[in-house]
């Protein structure tokens, strides 16, 4: 078996001229937490060796077995079934890259996987499953069939494959299928003009370049980011349109964040990978444009982004349903991959805190305490009917999920010429190489995100810079201190704090971010929302299930502006959850409702029936891990 080398991380932006800052390789940071060490933990040992006998039962091997012509049979399951083996790749890649005693049974599983990929490669370079055998001569007939976004899968797992291990194999495959696309698209003469309609392939094909030096693989990512909104994609359309492509317009007039949601950040992630390579202001200013409509006007309160069932989509500005929330999981995955790669080029605070907002709130709930069943939308509010699901016929978020949980311990710190970034809080151990090549190691203590205090332990000599987030919904309250001694500078919220000293071993930073149950209400525009708030504690978005409020109608729940919290942990509930409770109403609506849908106004709205009860609300990202029932985001606000 291989050892782990684990050499670079998930975006590795170590040569990119225009980013600012680079990641540490997941490898370097070892997460031994009570939140996050226990779900990688269940993602190693459960989630992934699950979804790969899922890829085996569902056919999804077998597809490149029969590829290989192993096996007869016909093709099982969707035409991008492949990129689900791929992105399981780059999940159980990472989870060998940062745990080194990760199962041996885990490895095996990689080494047969890539055994049936190879195989599965024609002599030409190319490789898709199913377009082969019957459907050779179908290739690149149809761009709407998903052939570049498998490949740009393909192109990740190679990376993420070669970073944790060292071994080439995969991403041998990956540069003869990257060569193949390269020789057959572009802008050179007797080359074909086209892209594909689910982007992806864009960002895998600059990390292809920066792990393989083949600075063309940028130039390919460049070309098909250029031909969007030029018609290439013609008869792909179907029948969502332009915009469901993102194709409606070239990328540099965009200023709407419109069409099919994972499409959309998956393309804006490409193309800021793209920028942090070539610089092109243009490119930039759009990437802002887009991320200023997204989190102004069509994000939901839980990071959560692509309002509409009719393809997967974004809605109009502030259409933001509750129930009906698409939301699907992996447009949170994207919305966070975007948000890592504009914080690597501009290292602005906002796109961490939107990553860790998206991350608790958006991402994790995708997925059961248990590791095994997965949810595709994540609606804001439900009556008890929306429950996860062990896969899917399309089964992207599931392994989407993995890749996520085994990549986190990367997404912590960060590097710049001015020193070490923390991005994210968690209890951890990091070795962070400077850019002098000393290295530092920190060590974080913290309950967090059940509780703000903070504290990083120095081990390393001389001067440079630790840079602390403080996020932006830490509003008041935050407290930091140097070796006991309060750091003189201002805290403020939605920034780094540069602490620039020269440090010693043993040094010691104690941060504290105050987390008071905060009472959230949304722009007047969400109609929806209009009379509600949400409650939100440090980083964690709270709901309340029936489960924990018996005998209660949901809907008729009021909480008063006065309202008192109280925010305890529970170790008992949910494996261990920061609980809260606070003195509510139930407003329930008058008899005379019983025979009415509508009626004249009343003159005194408050005239109706109260009653003081105490309601408990748990974090969002763990419902409907029990017992099914009613839960809602949004509660009543009462005077
Ligand atoms: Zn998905």
């Amino acid at each position: 078996m291989f050892a782990s080398v684990a050499t670079g991380a998930v975006v590795d932006t170590t040569s990119s001229r225009f980013a600012r800052l680079r990641p540490v390789a997941p490898g370097a940071v070892t997460i031994d937490d009570a939140f996050w060490a226990p779900r990688m933990r269940a993602n190693r040992e459960s989630t992934l060796p699950s979804q790969y006998r899922l890829l085996w039962e569902t056919g999804r091997i077998d597809n490149l077995l029969r590829a290989a012509g192993k096996l007869d049979g016909e093709f099982q399951g969707r035409y991008f079934n492949d990129s689900d083996v791929y992105k399981w790749l780059e999940a159980a890649s990472w989870a060998v890259a940062a745990s080194p005693d990760a199962e041996p049974d885990l490895e095996a599983m990689i080494e047969e996987a890539i055994s049936a990929v190879a195989d599965a490669q024609s002599a030409d370079g190319y490789l898709n499953s199913y377009f082969s055998r019957e459907r050779a001569d179908q290739r690149w007939t149809d761009f709407d069939l998903h052939e570049m976004y498998c490949a740009g899968h393909l192109f990740q797992a190679a990376v993420a494959h070669h970073r944790a291990t060292g071994s080439t194999c995969l991403l041998n495959i990956a540069t003869r299928f990257a060569d193949h696309i390269d020789a057959t698209f572009g802008p050179e003469p007797g080359k074909r003009v086209a892209t594909d309609g689910h982007p992806e392939i864009e960002m895998a094909l600059v990390e292809l370049a920066r792990e393989t030096g083949e600075w063309r693989y940028v130039d390919l990512a460049a070309f098909l980011v250029d031909v969007r909104g030029h018609g290439v994609l013609g008869d792909a359309y179907g029948r969502f349109g332009t915009k469901y492509h993102q194709d409606h317009q070239p990328f540099r007039n965009l200023n709407e964040i419109v069409g099919h949601a994972v499409r959309a950040v998956y393309l804006n992630a490409g193309v800021a990978d793209l920028y942090a390579e070539t610089g092109e202001p243009a490119l930039l200013a759009a990437l802002h444009r887009l991320w200023h409509n997204m989190t102004l006007r069509k994000m939901y309160i839980s990071g959560g982004i692509g309002s509409r069932y009719e393809g997967e989509s974004f809605g109009e500005d502030y259409e933001l349903p509750n129930a009906l929330a698409y939301t699907e999981t992996c447009a949170a995955i994207g919305s966070m991959m975007w948000n890592w790669r504009m914080l690597l080029i501009e290292g602005d605070a906002r796109y961490a805190d939107l990553l860790e907002w998206t991350l608790y709130n958006a991402m994790l709930p995708g997925v059961s305490l248990d590791g095994e069943t997965y949810f595709y939308q994540n609606p804001l509010a439900d009556e008890g009917s929306h429950r996860r699901q062990t896969w899917f016929g399309t089964a992207c978020c599931p392994p989407n999920v993995a890749r996520t949980l085994a990549s986190l311990p990367g997404y912590l710190y960060g590097v710049s010429d001015e020193g070490i970034w923390v991005h994210l809080y968690a209890a951890s151990s990091a070795r962070v190489p400077l850019a002098d090549a000393r290295l530092v190691e920190l060590r974080q203590e913290t309950l967090y995100p059940w509780d703000g205090e903070i504290n990083i332990e120095i081990g390393g000599e001389g001067e440079f810079s630790l840079m602390l987030r403080i996020p932006a919904w830490c509003e008041e309250g935050a407290t930091l201190n140097v070796n006991g001694l309060p750091w003189p500078d201002a805290l403020v919220p939605g920034s780094y704090v540069e602490l620039r000293r020269d440090w010693r071993t043993g040094d010691m930073v104690d941060l504290s971010l105050p987390m008071p149950v905060r009472c959230v209400e949304s722009h007047p525009y969400v109609v929806e929302n209009a009379g509600r708030v949400a409650l939100m504690r440090g980083p964690l978005l709270y709901c309340v299930e029936q489960v924990d409020n018996p005998d209660m109608v949901l809907n008729d729940i009021e909480l008063p502006d006065q309202a008192s919290f109280r925010a305890d942990f529970r170790p008992d509930l949910l494996s261990g959850v920061v609980a809260v409770t606070a003195d509510a109403r139930v407003n329930a609506p008058s008899d005379s409702w019983a025979t009415a849908l509508y009626r004249a106004t009343a003159s005194d709205l408050r005239m109706e029936n109260r009653e003081g009860v105490s309601i408990t609300a748990i974090p969002y990202h763990a419902w409907a891990n029990r017992e099914p029932g009613p839960m809602r985001v949004w509660l009543r606000r009462g005077w």
